[in-house]
């Protein structure tokens, strides 16, 4: 992606971007910089676009990330908030973003969390703070969209993200689910990412090592409870449900659309999980529908590959008949259909 473009805010909730001096078409690419509790931060690239989903490292070392990548911070132009938990947006980072008149997109509750730290008035100041509301599509460019999806998490409010991205001249285009920090899947989650091309989501810990750690019995309890985090197995058990949603949208319609196309494993946690462990369990998600599909795990201490998302024909999701799949892959999603309780 060149800096070839020109970026224009247009509203509180639309940031348009004009490509007149574009002639070429730059392949999407989702590509991990970091991620884990000490820092989390995705670069998004899409429509000569390029969004940084959560900022929670230094900007410093963000730097060093966007390099390792062969980018730079011209080829950020928003950054876009899932929570305010501290690995996810980081006070010296939010002051570079206003060098930089790169724009702030949360929500009114994360914009309101971060006025404690004084880095957040210059932005508001400087009209770079967007927010966008629950279940609301975000227009970051005419043929790229985000829409947020609340999910249960100890950080009140969390959101996933579902990215559309579609060309209106030839009709291809791709969509991602984005979940990073989830504390058990829900029907709506589960919902806003039906027919995905790609998923990138939390594959957080591992049960019985969560359980044998030396952590405080609180910490355990949080990390396993409702609003914690997503274990190997749940997750594993979300990624198969979704990947045989989007493999019964692409069967019934076009051939060339061939289901999941890639699962990217997000927040693995360095004391409760092996990078093995939630690679088994992410391959295990995807041996019936989606055997194909590119596997990659994110590292905290180094960028990973990207994923390229390829443009494909649009569909609509459609449902497979017994969906959520049954046993033995998927016997329940966990939480489904529970009331969650504050661990
Ligand atoms: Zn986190
Ligand atoms: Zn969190």
């Amino acid at each position: 992606m060149g800096r070839c473009c020109e970026k224009r805010v247009h509203s509180t909730h639309q940031i348009l971007y004009d490509c007149r001096m574009s002639t070429m078409n730059s392949p999407s690419l989702l590509t991990v910089l970091a991620s884990g509790s000490a820092g989390n931060a995705s670069l998004l690239e899409a429509d000569h676009f390029g969004l940084l989903i959560d900022c929670g490292l230094r900007p410093q070392y963000l730097t060093e990330r966007l390099a390792a990548a062969g980018r730079s911070w011209d080829h950020v132009h928003a950054v876009l908030l899932t929570h305010t938990h501290s690995d996810h947006w980081n006070r010296y980072t939010l002051a570079h973003l206003r060098r930089r008149n790169i724009p702030l997109i949360a929500h009114p509750h994360h914009h309101a969390a971060m006025t404690r730290c004084e880095e957040h008035e210059p932005l508001r100041r400087a009209q770079l703070t967007r927010e966008f509301s629950d279940d609301q599509v975000i227009t970051l460019t005419p043929q790229f969209t985000a829409q947020a999806v609340a999910v249960p998490h100890d950080s009140d409010p969390t959101f996933a993200f579902r990215f559309e991205s579609r060309d209106p001249t030839t009709g291809l285009g791709w969509s991602l689910g984005f979940a990073s920090d989830v504390g058990h899947p829900t029907a709506a989650l589960l919902t806003a990412f039906l027919g995905v091309d790609a998923l990138a989501i939390e594959y957080n810990h591992d049960v019985p090592l969560q359980k044998a750690s030396r952590r405080p019995r609180f910490l355990i309890d949080r990390v396993l409870g409702a609003y914690g985090h997503l274990s190997n197995q749940q997750a594993s058990e979300l990624t198969a449900a979704i990947a045989q949603s989007s493999s019964a949208s692409s069967a019934s319609h076009s051939p060339s659309a061939s289901g999941l196309m890639g699962l990217v494993q997000l927040h693995l946690s360095r004391e409760c999980n092996h990078p093995e462990l939630a690679q088994a369990a992410g391959r295990e998600a995807l041996r019936h529908h989606a055997p194909s599909a590119q596997l990659i795990t994110a590292s905290q201490h180094r960028v990973a590959p990207s994923l390229t998302l390829i443009a494909r024909p649009r569909i609509p999701p459609t449902l497979p008949e017994s969906f959520p799949p049954s046993s033995p892959v998927q016997p329940r999603l966990p939480g489904m259909d529970a009331e969650p309780h504050l661990a």
